[in-house]
């Protein structure tokens, strides 16, 4: 508690970043207001009701590496329920047919280059050249500045094109060669230079390191149920979360202010959380990709012309439907789209009921839930300039993408519900461009006392980058001790 300041800690942004950094913040004792400009929490990782079934909107996983994810869940009481994916594999769908994902590799890198799948989507001579990795010097590569041309060097073309390539671009909606090696792949280089240069014992010595089982995991019920957890605790510590209530400016005026407006159409369903005004505290926590915009607000540094990377929006369509044919998971997990395609728009898409064994055992018999993505432009296609289909046509393209990359019929009376989720500023693109633009942002913040930020736009796509993020700010916040004088007593305006 700070002197008369009615809040300890302003945080803007309540997706998971946030909510990890409040959660921390609270538990401390420090008095915590949330803001967030939609109507629910959780950001990227909320959930949603389709056709009866509560689903995942948006993340539906989570990276196991680092354990720091495995760690939360076990706070929040979570731990019993996390699951690890169906082991079907995935598929891939290119120019020259489908084949299967490598079972054993790290983002489309095969860790054994002669194993059956992977001879089977490159066909015998891309397996040979992924081969010649392990007998190649250890200088191939080794001035590859892109995890893309790394690739290409030790492995050949056929497996950066046919398999590095569609992973990564579902992964990070990015192209492999744009992105830094140590960005995509963490531990990579050093794995690599242990093991004689070779990519594909690099990644075997990286997949042997990482905790025993999946590299992904989930959570039984959806990994939304985080969000929940995690609310639950904020409040429950005597937090306070304010939905529709978006952060327009950051000033100082003695502590910090946030100034904010209303977002979004009020609804009877939805408690009157909304917040118009100001919000002020000795100490602010951005979990928000406008934080570069908002941290200018404070004239300490301009910040106005740093411009961090807000990725290619991504449009997601869940489908539910009662397609029997669909139990025998023809496609594994899913199936991610190779470059060039054109007779699929989508990139990628997740047979969710095969790849969860507790979403299939939720769902009626013969019913599936299945989720295309959307927006990254391919070669040609029925996508206009960003990759998704117009609106009146997408749901059609949709059912149409299903049916050829899942390789059976889905007649239109098979669908009995879908849903449309549009994503924007949530899949930020690790480029140097980028990477220089965070960098500058902390140094900035590095000179603000009682400032810190974080979220995916800072840390990297994905909860096992995000959470560990989340909590080193909150842990600036509680050694910080700012330079900036306690508040009069100031009401709240909420
Ligand atoms: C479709 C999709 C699928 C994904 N799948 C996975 C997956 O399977 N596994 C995985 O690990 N990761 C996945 N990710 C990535 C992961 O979900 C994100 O990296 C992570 O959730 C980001 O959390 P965040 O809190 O940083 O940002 P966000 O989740 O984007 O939250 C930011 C919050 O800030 C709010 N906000 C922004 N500006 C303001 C403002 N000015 N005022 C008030 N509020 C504001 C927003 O409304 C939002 O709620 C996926 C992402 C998407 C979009």
């Amino acid at each position: 508690m700070t002197g008369g300041a009615a809040w300890d800690v302003v945080v803007v942004g309540a997706g998971v970043a946030g909510l990890v950094a409040a959660r921390d913040l609270v538990r401390a004792g420090r008095r915590v207001v949330l803001v967030d400009g939609r109507d629910t929490p959780g950001g990227a990782v909320r959930g949603h009701d389709v056709a009866g079934l509560r689903l995942d909107a948006g993340a539906e996983s989570f990276a196991t590496r680092g354990g720091a994810v495995a760690a939360l869940l076990a706070e929040l009481g979570l731990a019993d329920d996390v699951v690890t994916p169906e082991p079907l594999g995935a598929w891939v769908h290119l120019t020259s047919g489908n084949g299967p994902l490598p079972r054993t590799g790290l983002l489309g890198v095969p860790a054994h280059p002669l194993a059956a799948d992977v001879r089977r989507t490159l066909g015998t001579p891309g397996a040979l050249r992924a081969a010649l990795d392990l007998v190649l010097p250890a200088r191939v590569g080794a001035r590859a500045t892109t995890f893309g041309a790394l690739v290409r060097a030790r492995m050949g073309d056929a497996v950066a094109d046919r398999l590095v390539h569609p992973v990564v671009g579902g992964v990070h909606a990015a192209d492999p060669d744009d992105l830094a090696t140590d960005t995509v792949a963490p531990g990579l280089a050093a794995a690599r230079a242990g093991a004689g240069g070779s990519l594909a014992r690099g990644v075997r010595a990286l997949r042997a390191s990482a905790p025993a089982g999946s590299a992904v995991q989930g959570l039984r019920g959806g990994i939304h149920r985080l969000v929940d957890a995690l609310v639950a605790d904020v409040t429950g510590h005597g937090g306070v979360v304010l939905t529709r209530t978006r952060a327009t400016s950051l000033v100082r005026d003695g502590v910090f202010v946030v100034r904010t407006e209303p977002a979004g159409a009020a609804s009877g369903a939805v408690p009157p959380t909304t917040a118009a005004g100001e919000l002020r505290a000795p100490r602010v926590l951005l979990a928000t990709p406008q934080a570069p915009a908002l941290l200018a607000g404070l004239g300490a540094t301009d910040l106005t012309s740093v411009a961090t990377d807000d990725g290619v929006p991504v449009t997601l369509v869940t489908l539910v439907l009662d397609a029997p044919v669909l139990d025998a998971a023809p496609r594994g997990t899913g199936v991610l789209v190779g470059p060039g395609v054109t007779d699929v728009t989508a990139k990628a898409l997740t047979h969710a009921t095969a790849k969860w064994g507790w979403l299939g055992r939720t769902a009626p018999t013969g019913r599936h839930v299945v989720r295309l993505s959307f927006g990254r432009a391919p070669a040609s296609g029925a996508g206009g300039a960003d990759g998704v289909p117009p609106a009146d046509a997408l749901l059609d393209v949709a059912l149409a993408d299903a049916a050829t990359l899942l390789g059976v019929p889905l007649p239109a009376d098979a669908l009995a519900g879908h849903a449309v989720v549009r994503w924007t500023q949530s899949l930020p693109r690790p480029s140097a461009a980028h990477r220089a633009a965070v960098a500058s942002v902390r140094a900035a913040v590095a000179e603000l006392p009682g400032v810190a930020v974080c979220g995916a736009w800072a840390a990297g796509t994905g909860l096992a980058s995000v959470v560990p993020d989340a909590r080193a700010a909150a842990a600036t916040l509680l050694d910080a001790t700012p330079d900036v004088p306690d508040a009069p007593d100031t009401p709240v305006q909420n």
